[in-house]
């Protein structure tokens, strides 16, 4: 069977990583992934990337959440403990009254759920992170089954073990439409005016999927990114080496952290990612990498390196906030979801699954599902959790 997947993101390269070299139906898989730029090139590429199932305000969502970092683990496995994987733990403090009854609350619920979750003493957190100065008087919650993974080296990893396993790479070249013949997708065409013929075409394009699957007449629910103040596009800024200050995940008021491969560190923030949105020009991109930069001084003294890098960039934001996984229409599949870092592997499996036979755990998250009208964000409400489907209110935190 010959699939096309467009999109080298952590989804299509997860893919491409599992189908490649296996069969699908009767045949043996013939696996292409297309990426208009490189592998790893949007989203994944700058994705803070902290792997969790961390809101308990939906089971089952929380379930394929959980599903997903055994298959984590399962996958970093194969690829012998690589330093782009790592379960750390997520140490998350609140300082103010709401928020510590909130963050108490979440404790309570996802360890009820069976979820690795506890409240921790100042003493256990300097244990943690010794390098941290946290506020005084804090409430702080450690998830030690929590870590995260690095988009750009784990996208790599998969796309090379794809290709290794047969399939075909190609870089720099946009899929420019879909190419149908009746109701039936046929492939792509490409940005070289090539056609590429597939029995299954896979969207996995990120935020660029609504508008591939148009040229095919099928709508796909995702918050529009170019409107002002859209909660996709978000902000992170990478700071040079900065060896053992962190050994972490951290959520704090101010601030989100994670180190790197390369022992720097990720910043990301809530308030500066919800002010970010495509308009937002670059003046401000750097002013607000700068103050990430402050707030990273303030959480450690010890800080002195600069940062690296910085990145506006856009979510796959589904219009609820979960997943659109599924066939369209014969010969077309989309895979697109927030997320996608703690998801994609498994969701890989899940799709695998799905293409020999109906997959059950999917059957909430259909592209066609009726969806409901309310505004997701990409943080999951007043507290730490990587969901998208609590609302914008009180602090938010990725
Ligand atoms: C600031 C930020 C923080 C985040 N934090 C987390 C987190 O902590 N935990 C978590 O789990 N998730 C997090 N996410 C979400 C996660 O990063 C995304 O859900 C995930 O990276 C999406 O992966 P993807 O493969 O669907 O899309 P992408 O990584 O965007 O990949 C899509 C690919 O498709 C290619 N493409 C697009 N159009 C075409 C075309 N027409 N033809 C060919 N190629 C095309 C692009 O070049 C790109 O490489 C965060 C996202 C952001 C922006």
């Amino acid at each position: 069977m010959r699939i096309v997947i467009i999109g080298g993101g952590i989804i299509g390269a997860a893919l491409a990583d599992r189908l490649a070299g296996g069969t699908v139906g009767e045949g043996a898989a013939e696996v292409t992934l297309v990426d208009r730029d490189r592998p790893g090139a949007g989203a994944s590429g700058a994705s803070f990337a902290w792997l969790n199932a961390n809101d308990p305000s939906d089971p089952a969502y929380h379930s394929l959440r959980v599903a997903a970092l055994g298959a984590w683990r399962r996958l970093a496995g194969e690829f012998g403990d690589p330093g782009w994987f790592r379960v750390t733990g997520n140490t998350a403090w609140a300082d103010t009254e709401p928020v510590k009854t909130l963050l108490s609350e979440r404790v309570a619920r996802l360890s009820a759920l069976g979820y690795r979750a506890e409240l921790i003493t100042a003493g256990r957190l300097r244990e943690i992170e010794p390098s941290l100065r946290p506020a005084a008087g804090a409430v702080t919650a450690h998830y030690s089954g929590e870590g995260w993974v690095h988009g750009p080296d784990a996208v790599a990893a998969l796309a090379g073990r794809a290709r290794d396993a047969g399939a075909r790479v190609i870089t720099g070249v946009p899929a420019t439409r879909l190419n149908l013949r009746g109701e039936r997708v046929t492939g792509v065409r490409l940005g070289t005016g090539d056609d590429l013929d597939a029995d299954l075409t896979i969207c996995a394009a990120g935020r660029h999927s609504a508008a591939l699957l148009a040229t095919a007449g099928v709508g796909l629910p995702l918050v529009d990114a170019e409107a002002p103040g859209s909660a996709a596009p978000g902000l992170t800024a990478t700071t040079g080496p900065a060896p053992g200050l962190l050994n972490g995940v951290v959520h704090s008021p101010a601030l989100d952290m994670r180190p790197t491969p390369e022992g720097g560190l990720v910043l990301e923030a809530a308030d500066l990612d919800e002010a970010t949105d495509l308009g937002t020009p670059p003046a401000d991109l750097h002013a607000r990498a700068a103050e990430l930069l402050d707030r990273a001084r303030a959480l450690l003294p010890g800080l002195t390196a600069r940062i690296e890098r910085f990145r506006r960039c856009v979510r796959p934001l589904p219009a609820d906030g979960r997943p659109l996984v599924g066939p369209h229409r014969p010969g077309l599949y989309t895979a697109v979801t927030h997320s996608g870092i703690t998801l994609g592997p498994h969701l890989a499996d899940l799709i695998a699954a799905d293409l020999r036979d109906e997959e059950a755990a999917l059957a909430p998250y259909r592209p066609d599902r009726p969806i409901r009208a309310e505004m997701p964000s990409a943080h999951a409400g007043p507290l730490f959790g990587y969901a998208g489907t609590e609302g914008r209110d009180g602090a938010a935190r990725s």
